[in-house]
């Protein structure tokens, strides 16, 4: 299956909640949710009244998280089963797992608006971790990792806009961002709390555990 060109909002209209696509636009009066607060499709509106089964649900949440970090159904399901071999509790490892993405640390970090953009980012190579290039948005960042951007005259320009539009976002505390620098230190891995969003990762086990 290829990536989904289709338009970005109806995500968020399917799952019925604001996940943040579209960098700058998703606080706007703009975003496509708070003009059209309906499931996409014919009959969208009645579709939002139906109770949902509870592998609806489980299978509601497992596609919104897989939208929100913009991955295919096999990347998803990959570290589903990297969670599920590895000791603790498989939902929160499978959580910290999609935040240690690199492409997730540039966006945490307001370097991008977007993990969509971020991921722009870190294929263009301008992303160093502890001084050598990498321009794998899958990377996974361990803890005292270095993460540095480094860019031309220009992309320095719009990534110094990025910063200054996210700069109300807060840098989450797994992570140390110096601005000036455009370098942060991963202080610890993160943990469920630090992702504040409203996540039911227990329905996503539930779902891959049948
Ligand atoms: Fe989602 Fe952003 Fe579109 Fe709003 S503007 S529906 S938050 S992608």
């Amino acid at each position: 299956m290829g990536r989904y060109t289709g338009p970005t909002c109806r995500l968020c209209r399917r799952e019925q909640q604001k996940l943040f696509l579209k960098g700058t636009r998703c606080s706007t009066e703009k975003c496509g949710l708070a003009k059209r607060d309906y499931v996409p499709g014919q009959h969208g509106e009645a579709k939002a009244r139906i109770k949902l089964s509870n592998y609806g649900l489980q299978l509601r949440e497992k596609q919104k998280v897989k939208r929100m970090y913009g991955l295919f159904e096999k990347q998803f399901r990959r570290y589903f089963k990297i969670a599920s071999k590895t000791k603790g509790v498989t939902g929160k490892v499978l959580l910290q797992l999609l935040e240690r993405r690199l492409d997730n640390v540039i966006f945490r970090l307001g370097l991008a608006t977007s993990r969509a953009q971020a991921r722009q980012v870190v294929r263009h190579n301008f992303i160093f971790v502890n001084s050598k290039r990498v321009n794998i948005p899958s990377y996974l960042i361990v803890k005292d990792d270095i993460v540095q951007l480094k860019a031309k005259d220009k992309a320095m320009a719009k990534i110094k806009d990025n910063l200054e539009i996210s700069k109300d976002r807060t840098v989450p505390s797994w992570l140390e961002f110096n601005p000036a620098q455009a370098q942060a230190k991963v202080l610890r891995l993160p943990e469920k709390d630090d992702i504040q969003l409203p996540i039911q990762e227990q329905l996503i086990v539930e779902l891959y555990s049948k």
